[in-house]
């Protein structure tokens, strides 16, 4: 019997003792205040028999356990019964879940992101000619782990990827996985793989991986890790040359298992930032492709920053729709005025900047780009770092100021602490910690972090000028280049 059921009899039981309680209570008050009215001997009965309730439910607490055999032994058929059918039922479910669709989008469908394309136009040549690697025995990444906010286009992007191929595009969420019995998740995933190999070459798609990708360890969920290891499992089990590519998305690649990223399953990643000012531009150029429009497509573009891809499209759909609420023909400069209002107030996940904001993190970027000495965009999440299998004190210093260069940047410059990255203080946390419990290098991870600051302070103070003319830079083009260091 379930713990709920237990309860239940539980609490019915308490019920019972107090209703008992307060009735006699009650009927004793009663009796107190009017015994000369009462002629009968009913209310003596009536006491009576509150009482025998009350010595009930005192028994039946003390027996609680014999008494919850009891019932479970009656009940036992038929809730197993019951639940061999929502087995079965959740099984054909599940089985009859899974089917591939045509995809019919194309790359002409995703607007800018052209590298994230570029990376991808490789594996859709591998699925229409694979005959041309095959003969030089090349074998492509079985997984591809599209990496990046949510409505950044990774979903779109594996679709264009299929309809490209003209390959099955089979969509699963990673959290349609996670199921209330253990072991279907499991099942659900070697069906999944086995038809996507019967209609080979084909794309898997899982979106959001995190559902049953998170790190192992800690609270444990038999469920979700047997699902886990049966995709694992899964992905080992077939060879590059199968005709099957695994392309998952996920918004935090950190809280991934560390098996999920390891050489043979998705070790290619591809990252999506939010569309820089060109991109959003080439977004809603592709939304607004044959519709009359007097607004200045540039300025729009330019006011959108932190805007997601998806966020554009609504933006352009919602300022349509006030078109056609004023029986116009043309969308205007109040079109679009009415729609971002509309998505400002409604939607949280879009990350909305004012100026003020937009300099904050014009700052922190420009700031990532003066110590990394590499290219940043304005909305880039990622930090450069040395990649070393073996490397220095010195080295390991240098990646902790690459992360926290950031927030010592705007620190110098705004003349407060601002938060903004937590992810970048996070990683320089985790590097001192190697540093101190791992390697032994150091004695104390606060002095160390200390450390690095003072020195990220000095040298960022030293470069005022520098990290001010970037910063105009990136507020101006969203990205700083490396000649323009
Ligand atoms: P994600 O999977 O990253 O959360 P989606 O691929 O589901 O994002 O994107 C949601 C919607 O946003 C898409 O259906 C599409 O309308 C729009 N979109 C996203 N990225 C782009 C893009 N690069 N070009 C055109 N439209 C896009």
């Amino acid at each position: 019997m379930s713990q709920n059921s237990n309860n239940k009899l539980d609490k019915n039981m308490k019920l019972m003792a107090l209703s008992a309680i307060i009735l006699l209570v009650l009927f004793l008050y009663t009796l107190y205040k009017s015994s000369e009215h009462i002629k009968t001997n009913s209310y003596y009965f009536g006491i009576v028999f509150l009482l025998f309730l009350l010595a009930f439910a005192i028994f039946a607490k003390i027996k609680q356990k014999k008494l919850q055999t009891f019932i479970k032994k009656n009940s036992n058929d038929k809730s197993f019964s019951q639940e061999l059918d929502q087995a079965q039922e959740s099984k054909e479910q599940i089985s009859s879940n899974i089917s591939a669709v045509n995809s019919t989008t194309t790359f002409k469908d995703v607007a800018g992101i052209s590298e994230v394309k570029a990376e991808l136009e490789e594996i859709v040549d591998f699925l229409n000619k694979p005959k041309k690697y095959f003969e030089f025995g090349v074998k492509l990444p079985k997984g591809v782990l599209l990496v990046g906010p949510p409505g950044v286009g990774k979903t779109l992007i594996a679709r264009a990827v299929a309809g490209e191929a003209e390959v099955p595009f089979f969509y699963q969420s990673g959290a349609s996985f996670v199921q209330i019995y253990v072991g279907m998740g499991a099942k659900k995933v070697r069906e999944l793989f086995m038809k996507a190999k019967q209609s080979a070459p084909a794309i898997v798609f899982i979106d959001e991986i995190d559902a049953i990708g998170k790190k192992r360890g800690g609270k444990t969920n038999d469920e979700r890790e047997s699902t886990l290891n049966e995709l694992l499992t899964q992905m080992d089990g077939f060879e590059g040359d199968s005709g099957v590519i695994v392309i998952a998305a996920t918004n935090k690649i950190e809280v991934l298992d560390e098996a999920l990223l390891r050489a043979g399953r998705f070790d290619r990643r591809v990252f999506l930032n939010l569309p820089n000012i060109e991109d959003r531009k080439k977004i809603l150029e592709l939304y607004l492709k044959g519709k009359h429009f007097e607004f200045d497509l540039d300025k729009l573009a330019s006011l959108t920053s932190g805007f997601s891809s998806a966020a554009l499209a609504t933006l352009v759909n919602e300022a349509l729709l006030n078109m056609i609420k004023r029986d116009a023909k043309v969308l205007n400069q109040s079109d679009i005025e009415v729609a971002k209002n509309k998505l400002e107030f409604g939607k949280k996940e879009t990350l909305l900047l004012d100026e003020e904001q937009k300099e904050i993190l014009a700052i922190y970027q420009a700031s990532k780009a003066f110590i990394t000495k590499s290219k940043v965009a304005l909305l880039d999440q990622k930090v450069s770092t040395l990649d070393l299998v073996y490397p220095s004190y010195n080295q390991l210093l240098e990646n902790i100021k690459r992360y926290l260069a950031g927030s010592i940047g705007v620190e110098v410059i705004k003349k407060q602490k601002y938060a903004i990255n937590s992810y970048d203080i996070e990683q320089a946390y985790s590097l001192a910690n190697k540093i101190v419990d791992e390697y032994k290098m150091a004695k104390d991870i606060e002095v160390l972090i200390e450390e690095v600051r003072n020195n990220l302070r000095t040298e960022l103070s030293q470069n005022v000028t520098t990290i001010d003319r970037l910063k105009e830079l990136m507020l101006k083009n969203e990205v700083i280049d490396t000649n323009e260091l």
